[in-house]
């Protein structure tokens, strides 16, 4: 029996994300960008001895290996984007729950630094690509990867991101990539996904968030 991947459904309706980031583009980003990565995904995969294993292995196997590039490039998709949809939620934004709050202060000199520097993260990727809030052991960083590299195959657990491929912003934002970035952040950002994750790094380094489906 043939195991294949699923697009999972998104955490909330296609508009609930509005007017920060629209339903068009939700619609397009998910029914067409995402859903596409897990289609190919299967394809590649069958026949090959990673069928069966989890996303996480996957990704693992074929990161950094060129012969493996469109599996590792369509599986990394596949994780990165419903990561992403699980990292923002309705109402979401403002300021993180104080015990993480008091973790960001610790790493960062306060919120408004941590913000900063993840916008200029975001915005200083040239191209494609993802910011991401991470565990590095115990501390958190900012990271940022190219295309579809994650942080897991580097030894950094991802607990959340912003994905800066032109296709999750033209169309509401145009080139101001910087307007997107600090709207997700401000009104979006799910602190508690983030929360829950580092607490979960912290005790288990190398917890990566599962997003097989
Ligand atoms: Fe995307």
């Amino acid at each position: 029996m043939t195991k294949s991947f699923h697009l999972p459904p998104l955490p909330y309706d296609e508009n609930a994300l509005a007017p920060v980031i629209s339903a068009q583009t939700v619609s397009f980003h998910y029914g067409k960008h995402h859903k596409t990565y897990v289609e190919t995904l299967n394809k590649l995969l069958a026949g090959t001895d990673f069928e069966g294993r989890s996303l996480e292995d996957i990704i693992r196997g074929t990161a950094s290996k060129t012969d493996q590039a469109s599996l590792f490039n369509n599986a990394a998709q596949t994780w990165n984007h419903t990561f992403y949809w699980n990292c923002m939620k309705p109402g979401g934004g403002g300021k993180p729950p104080r015990e993480f709050a008091e973790r960001i202060d610790g790493a960062f000199g306060g919120f408004d630094r941590f913000r900063a520097e993840w916008i200029n993260t975001a915005v200083e990727q040239f191209g494609s690509g993802w910011a991401w809030l991470v565990a590095d052991g115990d501390s958190l960083a900012i990271a940022r990867t190219g295309n579809a590299a994650v942080p897991f195959t580097m030894g950094l657990t991802p607990l959340l991101t912003i994905d800066v491929w032109e296709h999750a912003y033209y169309l509401d934002y145009q080139n101001r990539r910087a307007d997107y970035v600090r709207a997700v952040i401000d009104k979006l950002i799910n602190w508690d996904f983030a929360a829950s994750n580092f607490e979960r790094a912290a005790a288990d380094h190398s917890f990566v968030p599962a997003m097989s489906s």
